[in-house]
């Protein structure tokens, strides 16, 4: 009979923060998927998890324009609103969250996101005023939706290391780590992939599957900078790349690391013009 229930229960969708704290209100065990849309099987993974360990899921979808450093690349970024809907519907979510700008930006936020200087690391370095922006944002996206757990993807692991020290030392909130979605090439999936050609996502594959097997080899080895250089340079020049960075930083703290274990290999580089991200 539950299960019934439950099925036919329809997705409810809120534009408004007042309409959301009305749907929401009594509910216990609320959890929450933040996104900015054209969803995947990325995001589809981290609303499943939400829905088998909670009362109410509620998936946002919100293309948030501090955190773009480059007016042009927010102009660009993939949004299939149509598409998302048809997919949190097929997946039974209770509330999707599209605000617009000024519903997330109309009150004062007094819990300031500032990034310290050993934070100023990885894309923290090369996108300025990013994470300031990400921060906030999930700051404001807490304080209106107060949810129990935060469902948060370790394919931005920076983003996740960052934004659940700030959460969880100023809310009640959990943010709950949810592990990295590849496609058939072992590329992680990335909503900015739709902006790949098919020619250059086969080429993603070869650079990522290069990485495993980077990091598979370094299981033997003490890692020196000059070890990590000759493979950066290496990469460029096999698949004219241009490599942001390539670095070996500790799980826990982010510090640089001359060992693999406890360890990850953090990658950023530009496919043609488009930057993509992924850690090993
Ligand atoms: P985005 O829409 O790109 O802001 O991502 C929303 C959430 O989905 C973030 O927590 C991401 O880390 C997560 N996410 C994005 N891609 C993946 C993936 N391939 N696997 C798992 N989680 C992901």
């Amino acid at each position: 009979m539950f299960y019934l229930l439950k099925y036919f229960i329809q997705m409810k969708i809120l534009l408004r923060n007042s309409d959301l704290n009305e749907a929401i209100l009594g509910s216990t065990n609320v959890g929450f998927v933040p996104t900015m849309g054209s969803l995947h099987k990325g995001h589809i993974s981290l609303i499943k998890k939400s829905l088998i360990n909670c009362n109410k899921t509620i998936v946002s979808i919100f293309v948030n324009p501090t955190q773009f450093n480059n007016k042009k690349d927010y102009k660009k970024y993939p949004r299939n609103i149509k598409k998302d809907l048809k997919i949190l519907k097929r997946l039974k979510v209770n509330f999707v969250y599209k605000p617009d700008k000024n519903e997330i930006y109309n009150f004062k936020n007094k819990i300031k996101a500032k990034l310290s200087k050993k934070d100023k690391i990885l894309c923290a370095k090369y996108r300025k005023g990013h994470f300031e922006g990400v921060i906030d944002v999930m700051t404001r996206l807490t304080k209106i939706v107060n949810p129990s757990k935060i469902f948060m993807g370790e394919k931005d692991f920076q983003q996740l290391f960052l934004v659940k020290n700030h959460i969880e030392s100023n809310f009640k909130s959990k943010v709950i780590l949810c592990k990295t979605v590849r496609d058939k090439n072992k590329v992680a999936l990335s909503s900015r992939n739709l902006l790949l050609s098919k020619k250059d996502l086969i080429k993603a594959g070869k650079i990522t599957k290069e990485l495993f097997l980077f990091k598979k080899k370094l299981s033997k080895k003490n890692i020196t900078k000059n070890l990590i250089l000759i493979k950066k340079n290496k990469l460029e020049k096999l698949y004219n790349i241009n490599v942001e960075y390539l670095e070996i930083r500790n799980k826990k703290n982010l510090q640089l690391s001359n060992k693999i274990k406890d360890s990850k290999i953090f990658f950023a580089y530009y496919l043609k013009n488009i930057r993509l991200i992924d850690n090993f």
